[in-house]
């Protein structure tokens, strides 16, 4: 099994800011909530660690956003494996 880190895209820097703080819980709410795994197609992808999603169903195992499973870049990189 061949796993190799991306780059986790553009990284959120965090600074204390109102604004900031919104979207902070947004993006935290999306990352808690459920995704649909890229392998099985089943709503069981938790996050593991930053950058790493792991599917409960298929233990699919794969390196995705910081926050979100996919993102832009991840979902290009993800063609070229
Ligand atoms: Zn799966």
């Amino acid at each position: 099994m061949s796993k190799k880190k991306r780059g986790f895209g553009p990284k959120l820097r965090t600074r204390a800011g109102f604004s900031v703080r919104k979207r902070w819980i947004k993006i935290v709410s999306r990352m808690e909530a459920p995704h649909t795994c890229p392998s099985c197609m089943n709503q069981k992808v938790r996050r593991m660690s930053i950058g790493i999603w792991e599917c409960r169903k298929c233990g699919f195992q794969f390196a995705g956003g910081a926050y979100q499973p996919s993102t832009k870049i991840g979902q290009s990189s993800a063609r070229t494996e």
